[in-house]
């Protein structure tokens, strides 16, 4: 565990989140037990907008909630940044 690379996983903003939450940040925040209290992204002080939807770097197609400020979440897809690895919830 510790610091991972992790992209933005673009074409999820008309996903719906899973009935039983509000949003996706619900989702992760249910899922950890824990209220998101900034943004995920390493060194990052901004506010945790949104649960936004990310893959690791080097990995295949799954993908994990992130509690990221509008800024991280609206980062270009091949924009790496990092994230603690701990911090990531499968979407399944
Ligand atoms: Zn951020």
């Amino acid at each position: 565990m510790g610091f991972i690379d992790v992209k933005n996983k673009k074409g999820t903003a008309d996903k719906n989140s899973p009935v039983e939450y509000s949003s996706w940040l619900d989702f992760w925040e249910k899922k950890k037990g824990k209220k998101a209290s900034t943004c995920e992204a390493m060194r990052c002080n901004g506010k945790p907008d949104v649960g936004g939807h990310v893959i690791k770097s080097g990995e295949g197609g799954k993908e994990y909630i992130l509690p990221l400020c509008y800024s991280h979440n609206n980062k270009p897809e091949d924009e790496v940044f990092k994230a603690w690895e701990d911090d990531l919830v499968s979407v399944k």
